[in-house]
């Protein structure tokens, strides 16, 4: 198993392809990581960017000058700054980090239905190709972080609908549910990438207490996903 924890970080030792990569991902321990007190800036990082998160499908691309601290009506951010972190906060939804070590690009995007049903993913593989000026999305590493799974993750029929793909909306009896990371993966493939160059966290966030989780709590506290690069 290559997700570890340590001092209350969860990691995927595997994800990031290049030891100039650097992520991590809170649990409860560290506190409500919406709570700026709360947030510790790693070491090496000069600036910590995060999204304003709106449930959207808008990604953006993060240069060495940026408006603000929150970056508004956006759902992933994406950049190749060294030393400024990327981050979002999760109760449940999905964090997915990526990494392009041959382009020296770092990214995390928050998914939850709505945004997928947007197709943020798939957005942000399009977008990855333009800025890189690629046609292959060849060495792109993405960790799917912890989440609620569809063993939790009952919803209306109405939004169970709104996945019409095979396995991602299933029914169980009279109830629905929708498999958030199977519908990451299936972007991701869509987008060019091959199942090694993913890897997904077997944590589900409404059983598992390290966790923030807003089904469970009913609140708004939140975990922290980050990435950065050296
Ligand atoms: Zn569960």
């Amino acid at each position: 198993m290559a997700w570890r924890t340590v001092r209350g970080i969860i990691r995927d030792s595997a994800f990031p392809g290049n030891a100039s990569v650097i992520h991590g991902i809170t649990t409860r321990p560290l506190g409500d990581q919406k709570s700026a007190p709360n947030r510790r800036c790693p070491s090496g990082v000069r600036a910590f960017v995060l999204a304003e998160q709106v449930h959207g499908a808008r990604i953006a691309w993060i240069g060495e000058r940026f408006p603000r601290q929150f970056i508004p009506r956006t759902d992933g951010l994406f950049t190749r700054e060294p030393g400024l972190a990327l981050g979002i906060f999760t109760a449940d939804c999905v964090p997915v980090l990526f990494s392009w070590p041959e382009e020296s690009i770092v990214g995390v995007v928050h998914a939850g239905w709505r945004g997928l049903s947007a197709g943020i993913i798939g957005k942000a593989c399009r977008a990855l190709l333009r800025w890189a000026g690629k046609k292959t999305l060849r060495g792109l590493r993405v960790a799917i972080g912890p989440h609620i799974r569809s063993c939790c993750y009952e919803v209306s029929e109405d939004v169970a609908r709104v996945f019409s793909k095979p396995g991602i909306a299933f029914r169980d009896g009279s109830r629905w549910y929708v498999h958030l990371a199977g519908e990451v993966k299936r972007q991701l493939s869509e987008g060019g990438l091959d199942p090694r160059d993913f890897s997904e966290a077997p944590f589900c966030t409404k059983e598992d207490r390290r966790f923030f989780s807003y089904r469970r709590d009913q609140d708004s506290r939140r975990i922290l996903t980050y990435i950065f690069q050296k």
